[in-house]
């Protein structure tokens, strides 16, 4: 099988699991304890993984919280901060192509009095700013964007939103799982006061994941406890995951720096080449999505006279890709994100999501080049509708 669905999760790099083994055993320590030589270890660890981890995003290793994922730092932060804010009237900003795990805390804060705004995007996913900045108010406290879709790829203007957001002292919260370790992110410079990272997504292991708190903001934990991570989440910290996350970080920045591309075709080379080999040999095929301004490994399409699932029947597990979002591919709902360009029934039904990632070789896209083509062929010589 060909794995192209690396937006929905990524295969751990074997250096990150080579990295992780030793602190499920031998090095088994508690951080926390400070007696012995045990806990210091597991401590020195995580401290270094958290040094990873803020390498990776340009700020301060003291502003990583270690989390589960970018589920939870989208709910730490999102009600975190609102929770720390006292009584309202409170205002949060979003936009209709956030991940579920921002959409669905903003509609509990909603719930709870909060009003929301949630920001259209163009047909190619973007927002536009100005609009963002129109809809700032007195009472807006936190503005959430991400950086990258984990759809169709789009990239978000953060440097953009984060100068508004500190023009207007409003908070700046994004959602970088997609975009950590496949585009440059300096955090710091953008302005962005909090971000969520995910470690399955960049090579690391599931159940790992970080948010960026910028020093000096304040915010209400989720789980209480020992007071681990600064009293913002606390439990015994995880130290294989948080370990793992940390190289996976590094990895990343060493790849972003090209230091490690030893002959190897960069992923947006690859990316290109899928789609000129589609466009080469299939008529009526449309891409989803911003043409420039998107993440590397990313291809959204739509093919005329096809149906996404049938597709994907038709290539019988020989190349993993999806339909939408893994999470609303299940629901059976078509996705959120392709609705929001404003795209045709017709085109959202026919879209698949393809994700390359660090491990595809120009042969395996070009074999997934082939197979695609032939099945999209043959459903096409099957439908009534194909002239
Ligand atoms: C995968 C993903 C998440 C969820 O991350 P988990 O670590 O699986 O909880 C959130 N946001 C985006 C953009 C994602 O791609």
């Amino acid at each position: 099988m060909i794995y192209l669905d690396n937006h929905a999760t990524t295969p751990m790099d074997p250096r990150v699991l080579a990295e992780m083994l030793p602190w499920f055993s031998q090095r088994f320590g508690n951080p926390s304890s400070r007696g012995h030589a045990l806990g210091w270890e597991a401590e020195e660890a995580v401290e270094n993984a958290r040094a990873q981890v803020a390498a990776l995003l340009s700020v301060r290793p003291d502003e990583i919280v270690f989390t589960s994922g970018a589920t939870e730092s989208n709910n730490l932060a999102l009600r975190g901060i609102l929770e720390a804010s006292g009584p309202g009237p409170h205002h949060v900003i979003t936009a209709a192509t956030e991940h579920e795990a921002v959409l669905a805390p903003c509609r509990k804060l909603s719930e709870r009095g909060i009003r929301v705004t949630v920001l259209p995007v163009s047909p190619q996913g973007g927002i536009d700013v100005s609009e963002l900045a129109s809809a700032i108010t007195p009472t807006t406290r936190l503005v959430s964007i991400m950086a990258a879709n984990n759809e169709i790829g789009t990239l978000q203007p953060l440097d953009t939103i984060g100068r508004l957001c500190r023009e207007r002292n409003v908070l700046f919260h994004s959602d970088v799982a997609q975009a950590a370790g496949k585009v440059p992110l300096d955090l710091q410079a953008a302005g962005t006061d909090l971000a969520s990272v995910s470690g399955h997504k960049l090579y690391g292991p599931k159940g790992t994941g970080a948010l960026f708190v910028r020093s000096g903001v304040t915010l209400e934990p989720l789980v209480e406890g020992g007071g681990q991570e600064n009293g913002l989440r606390s439990g015994t910290l995880n130290v294989p995951g948080i370990v793992g996350l940390g190289k996976a970080c590094e990895l990343a920045m060493l790849e972003l720096q090209g230091a490690a591309a030893n002959g190897t075709v960069p992923l947006r080379d690859l990316r290109d080449r899928l789609w000129e080999r589609l466009t080469a040999r299939l008529p009526r095929i449309h891409l989803n999505g911003a043409a420039d301004g998107r993440l590397p490994g990313n291809l959204n399409v739509s093919f005329d006279c096809i149906k996404a699932e049938s597709l994907l029947m038709a290539l019988d597990g020989k190349v993993a890709i999806s339909t939408g979002s893994a999470c609303a591919s299940t629901g059976g709902k078509p996705s959120h994100v392709l609705a929001a360009l404003g795209l045709s029934s017709e085109r959202i039904d026919g879209a698949v999501r393809i994700g390359l990632g660090r491990f595809n070789t120009p042969e395996e896209i070009d074999r997934a080049a082939t197979l695609l083509c032939e099945a999209v062929e043959h459903l096409r010589s099957l439908s009534p509708n194909w002239e």
